[in-house]
């Protein structure tokens, strides 16, 4: 079997997942969730919201991207035929 090194690529055709969760609260968080966004604005905006709206102000914020794993002998625009 012969060795094939692998590369791991930004999958730049998916797109990146952006969210928060509220975090706030002493004995419970608050838990109070943004949704997926694909945009990081997006979650600023509810963030504010919730801020203004409940004084809360402590989230967890979380990013997705995807990866592609790629022999590394193949040229970039291989990879996009591969992955098609
Ligand atoms: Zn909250």
């Amino acid at each position: 079997m012969r060795y094939v090194p692998f590369t791991t690529i930004q999958d730049l055709a998916a797109v990146p997942e952006y969210a928060a969760e509220c975090v706030s609260g002493d004995e419970k968080p608050c838990g109070e969730k943004s949704g997926e966004h694909t945009h990081p604005e997006h979650v600023e905006e509810w963030m504010r919201r919730h801020t203004q709206e409940t004084r809360h102000q402590n989230y967890r914020r979380t990013f997705t991207d995807f990866a592609i794993m790629a022999p590394s002998e193949l040229e970039p625009a291989r990879v996009a035929r591969v992955k098609a």
